[in-house]
């Protein structure tokens, strides 16, 4: 049984909670981090980088397949999950080591355990109590199923979709969100039959709804099924596999079902009521400053209603260290922060949508032109098919970029400056984009837009 106190406590060391504490400690203050498993969380471990290593096998598996288009000559002989595996957790261990390096050279105590907060400036952890003149709670989220849907043999999450041993031979999934898309997609280049079940009318559904049509029609030609619009209503499962059946009577069956319909926030039991915190469904509401309703008690991440990604949540650690500090810092707008949904195609967007836009400003404030990546070089070598989208207010600032097409996920930083920095069209197309690359296509949607077209 032991006392120790900090001038801040974080609780969960994942993206948003190793960043509060990374940034804390530059700043100056004495720092304890709780994780219960292994800093860097769910993005590190079982999120980001992991799905994104799976990515990059199934591109090379596709590359290898289709070789011969490029006048290379090899012969794709196959996945090997086992080879696949090292690969991936060879790149999630040195990340996982380059940050407990870090962690340990900016002075940060690390303590292993679960935490439970105690009161406003306390957090238990077994017979250890942690004072902190700060709290930083950041204890992120978990795989959420649907009501009456238990996960467990055949219907897994992401966390175990990762994790298999075996490439499946037909696989359903439930919810074509941005984890759904990412493994159907993964899985197709590895061979397996898929079906995606999605209750909204479109996949990718929260994206500019030309991309999201777009979308479904690169992964129709890939061979990738999707049932759109219907509920599901259950499922039944055997030695030999799945039966989904959705509310309009449709079944379809597999191998497994994978559960992707969202991330709840991981709060209960953590003593967060009991302090006093104000919750919504499981969710730590804060004021804008990230500040609880406790004071001194602050929380990030995935806990805190908004876009789950870990960019936000690396950035709202920073925030909170910040304002600890008494630096004021820039208030987060979620409204802002760039997304990417990592699959083949990618699609990558920042800001409002054509139709928020329009909500907001009104029909006739709004312009926006869509320009076809086949008018780019750099895609054409890639035989990259896709568009960037962008919208404008009339004689105003960009408000939304929309794209999609491989690797333009490369392209959201110009994209995310043009956007939060309120640049004009004509502002973004007077730079000059280098020749020849798939960021030149952004420099020519600007140019369209700004009423000169070049190659469009
Ligand atoms: P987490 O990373 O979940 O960290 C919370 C930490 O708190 C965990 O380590 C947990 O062990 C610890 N903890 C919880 N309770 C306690 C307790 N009582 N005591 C001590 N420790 C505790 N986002 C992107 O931006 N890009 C992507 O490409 C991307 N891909 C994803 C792919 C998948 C399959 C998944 C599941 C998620 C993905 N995300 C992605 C989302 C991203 O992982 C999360 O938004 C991010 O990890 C949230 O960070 P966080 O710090 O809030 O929580």
């Amino acid at each position: 049984m032991s006392e120790q106190n900090f001038d801040v406590v974080v609780l969960g060391g994942g993206s948003g909670g190793y960043a509060a504490a990374l940034r804390a400690s530059e700043l100056g203050f004495s720092v304890a981090l709780i994780e219960k498993d292994k800093v860097g969380g769910t993005c590190l471990h079982r999120g980001c980088i992991p799905t994104k290593a799976l990515l990059h096998a199934a591109e090379v598996a596709d590359v290898s397949r289709e070789s011969s288009k490029y006048g290379v000559n090899t012969e794709f002989q196959g996945i090997d999950i086992a080879g696949v595996t090292t690969y991936r957790r060879d790149i999630v261990e040195h990340k996982y080591k380059g940050l407990q390096s870090l962690v340990k050279a900016r002075g940060i105590t690390t303590i292993t355990g679960a935490g439970r907060l105690t009161s406003p400036s306390t957090i238990q952890v077994g017979d250890d109590t942690i004072t902190g003149k700060n709290i930083v709670l950041a204890t992120g989220s978990y795989s959420r199923s649907l009501p009456g849907l238990e996960v467990g043999g055949r219907v897994i999450t992401s966390e175990h979709a990762l994790e298999l041993d075996y490439i499946p031979n037909k696989v359903i999934i439930l919810g074509g969100g941005v984890i759904g898309v990412e493994f159907a997609s993964v899985w197709k280049s590895f061979g397996v039959d898929v079906t995606i079940v999605e209750a909204l009318p479109h996949l990718v559904p929260n994206e500019e709804e030309s991309v999201s049509k777009s979308f479904e029609r690169a992964f129709r030609k890939r061979g990738i099924a999707f049932n759109l619009g219907t509920r599901f209503q259950g499922v039944e499962q055997n030695d030999q596999g799945v039966v989904v059946t959705l509310e309009d009577g449709k079944t379809f069956d597999g191998d497994l079902l994978l559960v992707a319909v969202g991330r709840g926030p991981v709060t209960a039991n953590l003593g967060y009521e009991e302090v006093g915190i104000t919750m919504d469904r499981g969710f730590v509401i804060t004021n804008d400053r990230l500040v609880t309703s406790v004071p001194g008690v602050y929380a990030i991440g995935d806990i805190v209603p908004g876009l789950q990604l870990a960019h936000r949540s690396f950035q709202q650690g920073i925030f909170v260290a910040e304002e600890i500090a008494g630096l004021s810092p820039i208030v987060i707008e979620d409204a802002n922060i760039p997304k990417v949904t990592y699959s083949d195609p990618e699609v990558a967007s920042v800001g409002l949508t054509s139709a928020k836009a329009t909500e907001k400003y009104g029909a006739d404030k709004i312009a926006a032109y869509d320009y076809n990546l086949a008018g780019n070089g750099k895609s054409s070598i890639l035989g990259t098919a896709g568009s960037i989208k962008v919208v404008r207010v009339v004689d105003g600032p960009v408000v939304g970029i929309h794209m999609i097409g491989a690797r333009v996920g490369e392209l959201i930083g110009e994209a995310q400056l043009t956007v939060n920095w309120e640049a004009y069209p004509e502002d973004v197309a007077s730079l000059i984009h280098a020749h020849p690359t798939q960021n030149e296509a952004l420099g020519e949607a600007m140019l369209a837009l700004a009423g000169k077209p070049l190659h469009a």
